[in-house]
């Protein structure tokens, strides 16, 4: 059976337990053996992005679960707001989890995310995490978060939102607190439902078209740009062109290399489609918010305007 893909993001304040959870994720998911798991905590390699002074990455760890499904699960920004890239990175995904320590409750971080995600129109789940800790208010931290919706302007479809209570550090989660603590089967479970599938099919159909979200670079690959593919398919050797955000050609090309990612690694395919968020080389003067599409592509895909960087806001 084909795979089937869900994209989302973690949004939470930092230390609230994403990096936790999602590597619980990865030794649960399956399709990974836990050593190859463990051997790199995951979304960690921001820091050494940093240290190389190379703009924040938001990198995109991608799971196995069950017998065909595969999370996308992109990370956001932790510390601070780096202008427009919170709003561009959640342009990629259908769906988020909002995880919020049960002890600490709402924090700026998780209200700065919350309102992105909101405005995009994601319908947030939200996970109470560390109810492991004697210290924990789950009740509490859920009322904080229910008013934030309202504040924040949330519909009457995100106020409804799903909830879960966990521990990323033991491995668990459940929809309710007198549950026995087992695994992460319930979060799975709720992902796959609540998230909206992100290849409708008549998109498959459409020329390519994809969204460049961000920029690194490889010393054998040389520029890489990923994104959301928007529309249509794709394969290695395709001829592309890419277009400004004011419509303005940039360049044409071919794409060397396509790479989707497996775990915490990127791994070459030979094709992608609709729906997949993917890394590609070939490129060489096309940047963030640029779209590349098959050669007749008429009109970039809209993004969200690249404002310079902001001070953290905790
Ligand atoms: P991130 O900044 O959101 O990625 O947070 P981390 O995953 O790095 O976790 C921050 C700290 O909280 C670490 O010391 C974790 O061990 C701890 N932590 C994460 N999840 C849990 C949990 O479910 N229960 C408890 N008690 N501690 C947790």
């Amino acid at each position: 059976m084909a795979e089937r893909l869900r994209n989302l993001a973690i949004i939470a304040h930092v230390d609230h337990g994403k990096t936790t959870l999602v590597d619980q994720m990865l030794v649960q998911g399956g399709a990974f053996r836990a050593n190859e798991a463990h051997a790199e905590r995951a979304m960690d390699s921001n820091d050494q992005e940093r240290e190389r002074g190379i703009t924040i990455l938001a990198k995109c760890t991608s799971i196995h679960w069950g017998d065909d499904w595969r999370l996308n699960i992109v990370d956001t920004p932790g510390h601070a707001d780096f202008g427009g890239e919170v709003e561009r990175i959640l342009g990629m995904v259908d769906g988020c989890v909002l995880l919020v320590d049960a002890s600490e409750g709402v924090m700026p971080q998780t209200k700065f995310v919350l309102s992105k995600a909101l405005n995009r129109g994601l319908r947030p789940m939200v996970v109470l995490n560390k109810v492991d800790r004697a210290s924990a208010d789950p009740d509490k931290a859920l009322n904080e978060i229910f008013e934030l919706f309202l504040a924040l302007g949330a519909s009457d479809e995100q106020a409804d939102f799903p909830i879960l209570y966990a521990s990323g550090k033991e491995g668990w989660a459940k929809t309710d607190m007198t549950g026995e603590n087992k695994d992460l089967t319930p979060l799975f479970e709720l992902i796959v439902r609540h998230v909206p599938d992100p290849q409708p099919i008549q998109k498959k159909d459409e020329p390519f078209a994809f969204l460049v979200t961000m920029i690194d670079s490889d010393p054998f690959l040389g520029r890489i740009l990923t994104g959301r593919v928007e529309a249509g398919r794709v394969k290695v050797g395709d001829p592309v062109r890419a277009l400004s955000r004011e419509g303005k050609e940039i360049e044409k090309g071919r794409l060397t290399k396509l790479l989707s990612f497996r775990g915490l690694k990127r791994v070459p395919v030979e094709s992608a489609e609709a729906g997949d968020i993917i890394a590609i080389a070939g490129l060489v003067e096309t940047t963030v918010a640029d779209t590349i599409g098959s050669p007749d592509l008429a009109a970039p895909i809209p993004s969200t305007p690249i404002d310079p960087p902001t001070l953290a806001i905790t």
